[in-house]
């Protein structure tokens, strides 16, 4: 659709299969910026970037569609850091993509949330699932899983590509658990699918690409709520902090499209507020592949040392021209 300067593509559809995500998105065709429907007040969007790196043009054009999507509606635009991990993030990115936006011309509003400072939003969440008996602990390690699922033969794979957790931990027995757990093995918690979406009954979600979508967190098995090293994941994060932050609108890649399946169900069990989401296409870059974080070349801040500008950036996502995103 877009190239820039042989730089890279917007594509459209086709970019889903370089992907990890399956053609079944419901998802094609170019992104428009979405209008709230009248009478709506303005939406809130909002960027959250894992610094786990600088950022480049796939980051820079989710960043851009989240504050045209709300500047365009009068609506506002929030900063996330979702900076759980304690390994991989680290300060310096921090201070490299707050710079990088601003230097995008990008203003948002109220200070930056850091999840990092609240751990303990996260873990009141994690006891309120615990509450309801819909999560357990799993102390399974990669190492067990992958030779459960190899033993099992024809296991099923979740929509990223992984075999979905074979459910090893789901039935042991209460005393187990405490004996285990009294023993210092470290754990995760899961997420029992079947038992929550048996509480919740059948939800919904809204795409402004896909319409009307029913939640289906069973294709992802019994997903990691909280990690064994702190009490929180990203799906568990992500979810409470859009609620806690008025997000009203969720815009963010393609590839996160499914893991809204189960963001709808946390919702639901938790009783935050379930946003509109719009999933974007992802930026490819000049031979068709999803850019990553170790591809040096597309990151703003190697593009600005060469010379580029702001103004360029836009200009090769496409965003900012009139008529290139803006809606129907
Ligand atoms: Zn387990």
């Amino acid at each position: 659709m877009i190239a820039a300067g042989g730089l890279l593509n917007l594509k459209g559809p086709s970019a889903l299969s370089h992907g990890r995500i399956p053609p079944q998105t419901l998802l094609s065709g170019a992104d428009r910026i979405p209008l709230p429907a009248e009478g709506e007040p303005p939406p809130t969007t909002r960027f959250a970037p894992s610094p786990t790196g600088f950022l480049h043009l796939g980051h820079a054009y989710s960043a851009l569609f989240a504050y045209e999507a709300a500047r365009q509606n009068g609506g506002r635009f929030l900063v996330r850091l979702e900076n759980i991990d304690p390994l991989r993030c680290r300060p310096e990115f921090e201070r490299a993509i707050l710079e990088d936006l601003a230097w995008l011309g990008l203003d948002w509003d109220g200070p930056v949330r850091r999840q990092s400072e609240h751990m303990e939003v996260y873990r009141a969440a994690l006891e309120a699932l615990m509450g309801l008996g819909v999560v357990y602990p799993c102390f399974c390690t990669r190492r067990q899983i992958r030779m459960e699922v190899e033993e099992a033969g024809r296991a099923p794979h979740g929509p990223s590509g992984e075999p979905v957790y074979p459910g090893i931990c789901r039935s042991l027995s209460a005393e187990e658990r405490e004996r285990r757990i009294r023993r210092g093995e470290p754990f995760a918690w899961r997420l029992d699918v079947e038992k929550a979406l048996s509480r919740t009954g059948p939800l919904w979600w809204y795409d402004y690409r896909a319409g009307w979508v029913e939640a289906t967190p069973q294709i992802f098995g019994d997903v990691v709520i909280a990690r064994k090293d702190i009490p929180t994941s990203y799906h568990l994060s992500v979810t409470v902090d859009d609620h806690l932050q008025g997000v009203t609108l969720v815009t963010r890649g393609e590839d996160l499209f499914h893991a809204t399946h189960i963001h709808r169900l946390l919702q639901a069990l938790l009783g935050l507020d379930t946003p509109r989401y719009y999933h974007h296409n992802l930026v490819a870059d000049s031979r068709g592949q999803r850019m990553a974080k170790r591809n040096r070349a597309v990151t703003l801040r190697h593009l600005r040392d060469c010379g580029r500008r702001p103004d360029d950036i836009w200009r090769m996502l496409g965003l900012g021209e009139a008529g290139t995103a803006v809606p129907a």
